[in-house]
Formats: C-alpha cells, sequence, structure tokens
C-alpha cells in the first residue's frame, strides 16, 4: 500500500500509536510504536532497534553472540500489505516488519527474510506455498499467581462454547475485521480450551495472520477480565495446545494444487510424497524449530494427540505427519499436509521457512517417506518389536535432544544461514539451561501468557 494512503488511513481511523511488530528467536512477540505524527516518515526509513534483540531470551536475558551486542543497529521495516487497525484497541494499528540492515539488506538473523527467501526458492521452483495455522488456546482466570481454567467443559461441548460465547464472539468479529477469514470453532478437549482455525493462505501471510492472530486473542480475552493461553502445556493434567500446520503447494497461477493426485490411492501426487519425503528426513531437527520452548516438550508425549513418534499416516492424529481425507466437492483444494508436532511458542517464519526448506529439499532429492512408517493406527499400540523393524522412534523427548538434532542438521542451518542459526540456538540452550534449573510451577508461570 502507497505511504500517503496508510497514513490517511491511520488518520481517518484516529489512530494514535502503531506499532511495528516482529517475532523474535524466542517465539516472543515485541515491537515498538510511532505515533501517527512521524509514521509517514517512519514508514520511509523504520524504526531503530538493537541488533542484540535477537539474542535476548524469553527471560530477556541478554546473551553473549557474535554480532549482537550492545553496538550496531537494524531497521524495523514495515511491510506496508500488514497494516491492521486494531479493533479491541481502536485508537492503535499495526504492521508487520522485516529487519533490515542500515545498509538496506535483509539482515541475516531476521526471522522474517529467511521465510521470504525459502519461498522465493520455491517460486523458482514454480511453486507457491499455501499454509495455514490451526491454533489451540486456553481461557484462563488469574488469582495471586495461579491461573485456572475457566470452566470444566468437555470436548466439542455446547457448554463450553456457551462459557466462552462473550469472549469467542468477540475474537472472531475482531479476526474478521482485520482480514483474517475465521473457518470454525470449537471448544477443545481441555477444560476452558478452544480451537479456532484460519483459512489457509500464501505461506508468508499465514505466519503473519499467526502474529496478529495471537494479539487478537490475548487482547480481546484480556478486556473480558481473562488470560488466554498459547503456551504448549499451560495445564500440566490438561490436554496440550497445538499448532498443527497445514501445507500444500500450488502452480505459479495459484490454480492447480501440485500435491493432488486423483489416481494416486491416497490422492497425493509424486511430489506430495518427494516433499513428505523431505520432512520425514528433517523431522527431528524440525521439531527444534516447530516446538522449540522448555513446555512444549510437556506436550509432546504419546497418547495425548500431540504426537511422539516419527510415522505419517491416513488421518491418524498420532503420527507427526497426518494425511488429511479429502472433502466431497473439493478434492482437489482440500488436499493437505498435516504437519502436528507444533505450538504457538515457535516463531512462525522460522517453522514455516525450515518446514518449507525440507519439503522442497525433499522435491529436489526426489526422496519418499518409508512406506513402513505410515501407520494407520496409534503407534503405542505397536510393539517395541514393531516399532523397531518400522523405524519408528520417539521424535525428540525434551529440548536439548531437538537442539542436538537441528545441530547435526547441516541443510536446515544453512538455510537459516549462520546468524539466524546461531542466534537461535544460543537461545534454546539458554532457555534449557534456565528453566531445567526450576521447578514446573516456575516453568509454567514464565510459559503461560508469553506467546
Ligand atoms: N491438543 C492436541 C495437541 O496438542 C490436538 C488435538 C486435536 O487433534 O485437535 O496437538
Ligand atoms: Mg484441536
Amino acid at each position: 500500500m502507497d505511504h500517503g494512503e496508510i497514513v490517511r488511513q491511520a488518520k481517518a481511523a484516529s489512530v494514535q500509536l502503531i506499532t511495528f511488530l516482529f517475532c523474535d528467536n524466542g517465539g516472543i512477540i515485541r515491537g515498538k510504536a510511532t505515533h501517527v505524527s512521524g509514521l509517514e516518515r517512519k514508514l520511509d526509513s523504520g524504526m531503530g532497534l538493537t541488533l542484540a534483540m535477537q539474542a535476548m531470551t524469553d527471560m530477556d536475558q541478554l546473551l553473549v553472540v557474535e554480532g549482537m551486542g550492545p553496538v550496531g543497529e537494524v531497521r524495523l521495516i514495515p511491510d506496508t500489505g500488514t497494516f491492521t487497525h486494531l479493533p479491541y484497541a481502536p485508537k492503535r494499528a499495526l504492521m508487520l516488519c522485516d529487519l533490515i540492515t542500515v545498509s538496506r539488506q535483509p539482515w541475516d538473523a531476521c526471522p522474517r527474510s529467511f521465510l521470504k527467501r525459502t519461498l522465493a526458492r520455491a517460486e523458482s521452483m514454480g511453486l507457491t506455498i499455501q499454509a495455514a495455522m490451526e491454533p489451540e488456546w486456553y481461557l484462563a482466570t488469574k488469582a495471586g499467581e495461579k491461573f485456572t481454567p475457566i470452566d470444566t467443559s468437555l470436548d466439542n461441548a455446547s457448554i463450553g462454547a456457551t462459557f466462552a460465547q462473550d469472549v469467542v464472539d468477540d475474537v472472531v468479529a475482531a479476526l474478521q475485521t482485520q482480514g483474517l477469514r475465521v473457518q470454525q470453532y470449537y471448544p477443545e478437549l481441555g477444560h476452558g480450551q478452544h480451537e479456532l482455525s484460519i483459512e489457509h493462505d500464501g505461506a508468508l501471510r499465514a505466519a503473519d495472520n499467526h502474529l496478529i492472530y495471537r494479539e487478537t486473542v490475548r487482547n480481546v480475552a484480556w478486556r473480558h477480565g481473562m488470560y488466554a493461553s498459547f503456551a504448549p502445556k499451560p495445564f500440566p493434567e490438561q490436554a496440550g495446545n497445538g499448532l498443527h500446520v497445514h501445507l500444500s503447494a500450488w502452480d505459479a497461477s495459484g490454480e492447480t494444487n501440485l500435491f493432488y493426485d486423483s489416481s494416486d490411492p491416497h490422492n497425493l501426487s509424486p511430489m506430495a510424497y518427494h516433499f513428505i519425503g523431505g520432512i520425514m528426513e528433517h523431522l527431528p531437527a524440525l521439531v527444534a524449530l516447530t516446538c522449540p520452548s522448555m513446555n512444549s516438550y510437556r506436550r509432546l508425549s504419546p497418547g495425548s494427540w500431540s504426537t511422539a513418534f516419527t510415522c505419517w499416516g491416513p488421518d491418524n492424529r498420532e503420527a507427526a505427519l497426518r494425511i488429511p481425507s479429502l472433502f466431497w466437492g473439493s478434492e482437489m483444494a482440500s488436499t493437505n499436509l498435516e504437519f502436528r508436532p507444533s505450538d504457538s511458542s515457535s516463531n512462525p517464519y522460522i517453522s514455516l521457512g525450515g518446514l518449507i526448506a525440507a519439503g522442497l529439499d525433499g522435491i529436489e532429492r526426489e526422496l519418499r517417506p518409508r512406506r513402513e512408517q505410515w501407520i494407520d493406527v496409534d503407534p503405542v499400540r505397536l510393539t517395541a518389536e514393531e516399532l523397531e523393524s518400522r523405524g519408528i522412534v520417539r521424535l525428540p523427548q525434551s529440548l536439548p535432544e531437538a537442539i542436538a538434532a537441528l545441530e547435526g542438521d547441516p541443510l536446515l542451518l544453512d538455510a537459516m544461514g549462520p546468524a539466524l542459526s546461531n542466534s537461535y540456538l544460543a537461545i534454546r540452550r539458554a532457555d534449557w539451561e534456565l528453566f531445567s534449573q526450576r521447578d514446573v510451577e516456575f516453568e509454567l508461570r514464565h510459559h503461560f501468557y508469553k506467546f
């Protein structure tokens, strides 16, 4: 959008502050706001940001990372197409930003630029990647330091919808007003847990949308006197919060879903199988990008539908990669892959960038997923011998295991580049060092409403 037009829109809506937002290596959404009087200038010059931000942990500890100390700046440069007037804070607007060096180049440690680079590679291969993020979250109240779910409702139960109706209706209205297309809603399994999904979009827009979504749910809940939690496992005794990622690859015109092939028993094209092959090949390392927090590993466990094993399968909600059945009348359009070991403590640009880089590697190398890892039962029903003979193993069971897998995956490290991968790994290691010294209560408290 033209800069003058943005300023006109902001003024017409009586907006005072416009926040330039980004998501850091720790999955935290951060930003700085300009007053509307300085907006035009800031649209051109960006807002200054210390390089140290990408070396800052979720607890605001500054780590020692090469090139990310107190000296030096990048610019938060907004993508003007993301200008969003905030229905829950009518005097405010936001824009999502790239981190650009003072010499006007994308900064190597910018997560959004990593996703853009990866999508440009996909485009050079003739592919337009579509993605949808499927978020789950809890609504809770807080007394002292203790959070409690707002009700004791059941999975898909209308009673849960009743209790949360006012806040959920406001969330839906706010999302729609901001241009996110709400797809479906239901009260989830956990007490006070909800799932409200957004239609798929181009992968960059899907990542931007997920940040707008997290902001919206947290803010609307807050205005209703509640806390929204996107933490992977805010209540150890309740279901986890997933952020399942749905992916498909379309042709350059965006008209044909290249993952669909009606002649295949599972309606998947050879390209889709190669993409799956790439994801399965890089699976343990990808988990470090998609389940990056200490709290993530409380969620990833067998028997909780959050997935725990390296397998793929048809509508299998205990498989790392679910191949969803198609919808009548929209078979081609509904063909997609669902990656399930993923949660909202991830940075959506980094997780989508990693997943797509892995899939493209599969296409380039014509990888095929292992047939023995295709299962149509809950993996916990297979014996240890059966799992072993099929090559099915547990996903990383702790943050250090995931970190080690990422450290051992040159393709993903190369795709991220050294500045992003080194700072990202430093943050993840520091997370482990800090939280592994503390008790569960400390971990839950410090993850509850950060994401
Ligand atoms: N809450 C589950 C998870 O942690 C997912 C439940 C579902 O299949 O929607 O991913
Ligand atoms: Mg769900």
